[in-house]
């Protein structure tokens, strides 16, 4: 696994400082999802490629120093965790509807010694009541579809700032069905990056959304009329 992710990380011309928190990480993960469900990835080349360097790439294709993110959805923490392991500048929160997951993440973080990201039981639609405009970026991995996705996540993200979801390279007809979502809670897509995760032939994209304008007081509604009205 060592190798792998140093190999990913030359390739994306990362630095490799945070190898070893990296693998403490993945022992951590495969421990603790003996006994609770975090991940259906169990390999370490798996766990290298597709959670630890498909996570990475965000930090090769946008600048993360010094920002406030915040990982909505984030699990066993993918993208957020291993964005903070390597760029140690960002102020992190990570949000998950999930309790157990959330103590997993604490576990890590104290582990690791990463006392200063902020682990948060709630749901994404209720958070922003107080954190609305709060982070400089918000990031997610396969939480939702982008209609829906984009109500839990924009109203998080202050003007200037990104919303970064991570989806699949057959994200056309979601992208496309988000045009009016993102037009009534003020982003814009800038562009989409499709990437290969180092080492492999998987492919994914990254699609780079702009907070243009406030989004209006009454998003995010509850999810339950997200989910049966999307925008
Ligand atoms: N982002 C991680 C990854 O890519 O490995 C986890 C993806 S997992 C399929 C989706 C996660 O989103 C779950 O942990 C779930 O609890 C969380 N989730 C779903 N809806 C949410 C919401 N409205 N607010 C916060 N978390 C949510």
């Amino acid at each position: 696994m060592e190798e792998l992710l140093r190999g990913g990380l030359t390739a994306l011309d990362l630095p490799q400082a945070g190898v070893p928190a990296l693998l403490r990480y993945a022992e951590l993960l495969v421990e603790k999802n003996k006994v609770m469900n975090l991940t259906a990835i169990t390999e370490p080349a798996d766990i290298a490629a597709l959670h630890f360097l498909d996570s990475a790439v965000l930090l090769s294709l946008a600048d993360f120093s010094g920002r406030t993110v915040a990982d909505v959805g984030t699990g066993a923490g993918f993208p957020g965790l291993v964005l903070r392991i390597l760029e140690p500048s960002i102020h992190l929160t990570l949000l998950d509807s999930l309790n157990k997951r959330i103590d997993f993440l604490k576990e890590v973080c104290a582990d690791l010694g990463l006392e200063d990201v902020d682990c948060v039981h709630g749901r994404a639609e209720e958070f922003a009541a107080g954190h609305r405009e709060g982070f400089d970026i918000v990031t997610s991995r396969a939480v939702a579809s982008l209609p829906l996705l984009a109500e839990l996540c924009l109203p998080l993200v202050r003007q200037g700032g990104w919303f970064l979801p991570m989806k699949s390279v057959d994200s056309d007809q979601e992208l496309r069905a988000a045009s009016h979502a993102l037009e009534v809670l003020g982003g814009v897509v800038e562009k989409t990056v499709d990437y290969v995760i180092p080492g492999t032939d998987v492919r994914h994209r990254l699609i780079f959304i702009k907070k243009v304008r406030e989004t209006p007081q009454k998003y995010p509604r509850a999810f339950a009329k997200i989910k049966k009205n999307p925008l």
